[in-house]
């Protein structure tokens, strides 16, 4: 059986991005990538129409790190020969559906080192020939062996209560939203639909729902006073610097925490300033026109989600006159965000496939992973033969916003993760040339 170097777990941008520095910088270094979905796709449940990215697109899966690459997001369009068209939009960011495809570009062309429809289910630490190796099985039987894991599963997806609980396939979380209107709305529009969260994510569902469904009455409810604008301070953007990472990973508990605090509105709970001023003119010109079908509702918490037949009741209460209401829906998208590692309720101590493993190694006072600032796991024993396991997108607790699942310090992060796996792992092929 075939002992791969590098076993990664997940083939989106994360993995993707490391596929690249390996191929550029170590290309002796054997890997094999197992990604659960049937062929190479970014973010598919929210490729709404009109939407862009919220990145400056250089900031992509290579140039930070290397900008001569062949897979840089210029190089894609120049091959595709639309990049003088695309220099010329009048956008300052391109659109969702473009960067989708440019990843789908990039990610075909390592088929060769990715197996799709392999969903990683448990990893076990195994001796193989003297060697201790990590063992994968995938949900389908596959097994894999590998001297080193990458887990870049992406964020799971975070329903709060009471809908962590809810039955109904009409209650879901926005990276389904498209897979469930098809479901849902193919025989016609629905009545009314509630969106839950005031995120970025959020009022781009509101914008969408009203844009397709000009009928069907959109409910944004809104926990915080209302839908607040994004932090895109230049000052603040800095957060998003490889500094600020290393800076962040120094910092005690209550200094990540008091930079944490300050970080929150560059990425959550906070909504870009075009498609707040696009929801807010369509709201006010529904006002006008006395049909008003599109609400956002702020102050409001959810308390209790209902099916009734095709339709979900939610319980909602008004949180500073505590005032309540019963309101029927026909969907409800659940935007309220993903989690990160961590102790929280909105949190997880450990990616769950490695459940099997997470004994071998040093957590934090508060439970969760301690992670190294080259993103690796450390052994609890110092003694310990554990074959080095790195964390690829999932280290926001760690090393602060700029590993908050986006794009912006991606490649270099993978530059990071390539030199931590050749300094802690023993390959079988040599891994410089030189
Ligand atoms: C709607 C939306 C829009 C966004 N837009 C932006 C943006 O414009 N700019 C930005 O910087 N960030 C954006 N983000 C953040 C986004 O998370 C990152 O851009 C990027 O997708 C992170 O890459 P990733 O590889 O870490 O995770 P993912 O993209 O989630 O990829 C993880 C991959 O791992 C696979 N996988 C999961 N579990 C397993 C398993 N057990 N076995 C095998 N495979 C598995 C998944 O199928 C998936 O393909 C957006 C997020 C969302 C939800």
């Amino acid at each position: 059986m075939r002992v791969y170097d590098i076993l990664g777990i997940g083939f989106g941008p994360a993995n993707i991005a490391l596929a690249i520095a390996l191929e550029e910088q170590e290309p002796g270094v054997s890997a094999r990538f197992l990604e659960a979905r049937t062929e190479p796709a970014w973010q598919p449940g929210m490729l709404l129409d009109g939407s862009d990215i919220q990145n400056n697109p250089s900031r992509d899966l290579v140039s930070l790190r290397n900008p001569r690459s062949h897979y840089s997001f210029l190089n894609y369009l120049f091959e595709e020969g639309r990049l003088i068209e695309h220099l010329n939009l009048p956008i300052e960011f391109p659109l969702r559906k473009e960067y989708a495809r440019y990843i789908t570009w990039v990610a075909r062309q390592f088929d060769e080192v990715v197996d799709y429809g392999r969903r990683a289910e448990q990893v076990r630490l195994i001796q193989h020939d003297g060697e201790a190796l990590y063992e994968v099985t995938t949900a389908c039987g596959g097994v894999y062996l590998g001297r080193s894991l990458v887990v870049a599963p992406g964020r799971a997806p975070y329903l709060p209560e009471p809908f962590d609980s809810a039955a109904s396939r009409r209650v879901f979380h926005l990276t389904d939203y498209l897979f469930r209107l098809e479901e849902f709305t193919t025989h016609g529009a629905p009545e009314s639909v509630a969106v839950v969260g005031g995120s970025q994510s959020a009022a781009e569902l509101t914008l969408d729902l009203a844009r397709r469904f000009p009928r069907t009455r959109v409910r944004n409810l809104v926990r915080s006073y209302s839908l607040r604008l994004k932090d895109t301070s230049p000052f603040s953007e800095e957060g998003y610097f490889p500094a600020f990472t290393e800076y962040y990973h120094r910092a005690t508990a209550e200094g990540r925490r008091r930079l944490d605090a300050y970080m929150h509105g560059t990425n959550y709970s906070s909504v870009d300033a075009d498609v707040l001023k696009e929801l807010y003119l369509l709201i006010y010109e529904q006002r006008l026109d006395g049909d008003q079908k599109v609400h956002v509702d702020g102050n409001r918490l959810v308390t209790a989600v209902r099916e009734q037949g095709d339709k979900v009741v939610l319980e909602i209460e008004e949180r500073n006159t505590a005032l309540t209401e019963s309101d029927t829906f026909d969907l409800v998208v659940v935007a309220t965000g993903f989690r990160d590692l961590g102790p929280g309720p909105d949190q997880e101590p450990y990616p769950p496939v490695l459940e099997d493993i997470v004994g071998h190694f040093r957590t934090e006072e508060s439970g969760e992973l301690y992670v190294a600032a080259d993103y690796a796991l450390e052994p609890r024993d110092s003694g310990s033969d554990c074959p080095p396991v790195l964390l690829n997108g999932l280290c926001e607790s760690s090393h602060g916003i700029g590993d908050a699942g986006s794009f912006s310090l991606l490649s270099l992060r993978a530059g990071t993760i390539l030199d931590g796996l050749l300094k802690r792992g023993t390959f079988a092929a040599p891994a410089h040339a030189s």
